[in-house]
């Protein structure tokens, strides 16, 4: 078995099995300074009452918690966490009774009921199992001021045991009072390299599967699994591809058809116009730089050179434009079928004639 060993002698294993393997520490990709700050916490028995973690949908901001509370929570004999004691298990599945995932009836808000009713009604009550009581707050962006100067208080006056971690898309939406009694970890974009390898060694993708999904999650772990896995966004990607490699081709009736067809994506739009983005990101990588190695579409390399000999960089440049053009209008609620046939046409008049 192998150690991944920190400085101040904790091991903790790795490859050990029947550990939930998304939900340990030291197997979240990436993030390294903040799994080292957890682990000196630790060690130097650190613990704060209140932690801000900061980074898109899909960053790993709930795993870390996750990880972080498990840690916190073990009553196994040695290495934390062991894994295997009944708070490690309740812990991953969400059922420990000192670990509170705080839950929100609206989508968009997080009541100052909601907040009192399961946390500071229960903050007082010690803790049922675990040395802490954890709290867990998801898009706690969405507490209205009322819910954050509610919480406030629990923070600027904690019971000893009480861990508070607020998971965010944005720390800005936060009122300063509470800002400056948290510690704010920012959750970063993990390399690319790192999730292809995890892509293609843990989870048995493809190579070259693995090389898009991963370029196309821009280091966003969680985007990465969630596409791999499924079956639409996989569908999606194909349309997509099937339109890019013969916009330069295709006749009237064939843009009309495809902007039809893809009404069926609307609800992923925005992911349908980002493959066609990186098709021609692609395009443009090759032209500047001539580096195969960095196309995220390198199976399709003979198509895109045969583009890239038609579009000159000043017409790429207006791609990009019409594309980002798309996403306003179909921000801004223009007809949706109109706004695909335009920017369809638009891209192919860009093509110089062979
Ligand atoms: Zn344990």
């Amino acid at each position: 078995m192998r150690s991944l060993n920190i400085s101040w002698g904790i091991s903790y294993p790795r490859n050990q099995t029947g550990w939930d393997p998304l939900n340990d520490l030291n197997r979240i990709l990436g993030n390294e300074q903040i799994k080292e700050f957890f682990y000196s916490s630790i060690a130097h028995n650190k613990i704060s009452h209140a932690y801000i973690f900061e980074g898109e949908k899909g960053s790993g901001k709930k795993m870390l918690a996750n990880a972080f509370s498990k840690i916190l929570q073990c009553r196994g004999e040695g290495t934390k966490p062991c894994g295997k004691c009944s708070s490690c298990l309740q812990v991953d599945h969400h059922n420990h009774p000192d670990v509170i995932w705080v839950t929100h009836e609206k989508a968009n808000v997080i009541s100052v009921g909601e907040i009192r009713t399961q946390v500071i009604n229960t903050v007082d009550i010690q803790p049922y199992k675990g040395p802490y009581k954890i709290y867990i707050i998801d898009e706690a962006e969405k507490m209205n001021p009322s819910a954050q100067n509610a919480i406030l208080k629990t923070i600027e006056e904690p019971a000893d045991y009480a861990v508070i971690f607020l998971l965010t898309a944005n720390r800005g939406a936060f009122l300063p009072t509470v800002l400056s009694r948290c510690i704010s970890l920012t959750v970063k974009p993990v390399p690319v390299s790192l999730i292809r390898r995890h892509l293609t060694d843990r989870l048995g993708i493809d190579p070259g599967m693995a090389e898009f999904y991963a370029g196309f999650s821009m280091g966003n772990v969680g985007k990465a699994m969630a596409i791999a896995g499924s079956v639409e966004f996989n569908e999606m990607r194909e349309h997509a591809l099937e339109l890019v490699r013969h916009f330069h081709e295709m006749e009237d009736y064939e843009l009309d058809g495809r902007a039809k067809e893809c009404r069926v994506y609307k609800d992923r739009i925005r992911e349908y116009l980002d493959i066609i983005r990186m098709w021609f990101r692609d395009i443009l990588i090759w032209k500047t730089t001539g580096d195969q190695e960095r196309l995220l579409f390198r199976g399709d390399f003979p198509v895109l050179c045969r583009q890239a000999e038609r579009l000159s960089l000043a017409s790429l440049s207006r791609i990009f434009d019409h594309l980002g053009e798309t996403d306003r209008q179909i921000t801004a609620n223009v007809n949706f079928e109109a706004a695909m046939d335009l920017l369809f046409f638009a891209v192919r008049r860009l093509f110089s004639p062979s």
